[in-house]
C-alpha cells in the first residue's frame, strides 16, 4: 500500500510574472506628481519650513515651477522718489 499522497501544499505554481497586467501609464506618474506636490505643499504649511529633506524638495519644486514667474533677478531696482523736501 503506498500511498502517496502529497498534500503537503507545496506545490511549486509555476508564477508567471512574465505577463504584466498594466503597461505602464504616464497617468501614473502624474498622479504620483501631483500627490508628491500636495504632500509638499502641505508639509511646507504645516510646517513652515523646518528645515527637513521634505522643505528641500519643497523649496526646490517651487523654485521650478514659479520659475516662470519670477522676476529677473538682474532687474535694476527702482530708485524711490525722492521725497519732497517739506520746510
Ligand atoms: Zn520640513
Amino acid at each position: 500500500m503506498a500511498a502517496h499522497a502529497e498534500l503537503d501544499g507545496t506545490k511549486t505554481t509555476p508564477h508567471n510574472a512574465v505577463s504584466l497586467p498594466r503597461v505602464s501609464e504616464p497617468a501614473d506618474e502624474n498622479d504620483v506628481m501631483r500627490e508628491q506636490l500636495e504632500y509638499l505643499i502641505g508639509h511646507a504649511i504645516e510646517q513652515s519650513s523646518c528645515g527637513c529633506s521634505t522643505c528641500q524638495r519643497y523649496l526646490r519644486v517651487r523654485s521650478a515651477l514659479l520659475e516662470i514667474f519670477s522676476e529677473p533677478e538682474t532687474q535694476p531696482a527702482p530708485r524711490p522718489t525722492a521725497l519732497p523736501m517739506a520746510a
